[in-house]
């Protein structure tokens, strides 16, 4: 999951965004209403994370910008406490929640949460492939009878595999969904976490379900 935070108080886009790595997610930051609409439209964020008061271009214009051109990813909005007004025309213009601050982190976490889950059950409840299952709501993955447990990382790695069957990820496609915009494409960072996965999937000798597809990336089916 790659959340978008578009917040010009740096103090506090740092704060979200390490608290949501420390979570698993990738987040990328924007500094300006501008930068953030430019991100914003980019289409690879499954959530944008959305201050009102910002320099350049204001939340509310960047959100009717989105809305305008048919960009249906969700949006939290941050508002100020005394900003009522703020709050009725962000939820009129297509906001899917508000916070208002300051906040506590885990208020934060749990809006993004049931944010995503209410995307995720609108896809699919459960994912399956083979005997291997993972639940979004419940973050649950086992093989068979066999709960295994994964990293933040490597489950939002395995959720993009199972959302995807069948379908060849290249490395860039991993990169855009699971990691953000400062990830170093040089690296073997994703090689290290879908072997990972393998090992914790594929601990019982079960068939395997990632293959490799030479010099393009990898797939999850059954052979
Ligand atoms: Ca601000």
């Amino acid at each position: 999951m790659r959340l978008l935070v578009v917040e010009d108080e740096r103090k506090v886009a740092s704060f979200i965004k390490k608290g949501l790595e420390e979570e698993g997610y990738a987040v990328d930051l924007a500094s300006d209403g501008e930068i953030g609409l430019t991100l914003s439209l980019d289409g690879v964020h499954d959530l944008i994370i959305l201050d009102i008061n910002l320099p350049k271009m204001d939340g509310l214009s960047i959100l009717q910008e989105l809305r305008n051109k048919k960009v249906k990813t969700p949006v939290l909005l941050l508002t100020v406490r005394a900003a009522i007004e703020d709050k009725v025309i962000g939820l009129d213009t297509g906001a899917d929640d508000y916070l208002t601050k300051p906040f506590a982190f885990q208020e934060l976490l749990a809006r993004v949460r049931a944010l995503l889950r209410r995307r995720a059950d609108a896809e699919s409840p459960l994912l399956q492939v083979a005997d291997l299952t993972l639940d979004p709501a419940t973050r649950l993955v086992s093989r068979g009878t066999q709960e295994i447990a994964l990293t933040a990382k490597e489950f939002a790695l395995l959720s993009y595999f199972m959302r995807n069957p069948g379908r060849v990820l290249t490395r860039t496609m991993i990169a855009e969904h699971v990691w953000d915009y400062d990830f170093d494409p040089m690296t073997n960072v994703i090689d290290v976490y879908v072997n990972y996965l393998r090992k914790k999937i594929e601990a019982g000798g079960e068939p395997k379900l990632i293959h490799t597809v030479r010099g393009v990336g990898y797939v999850m089916k059954v052979e």
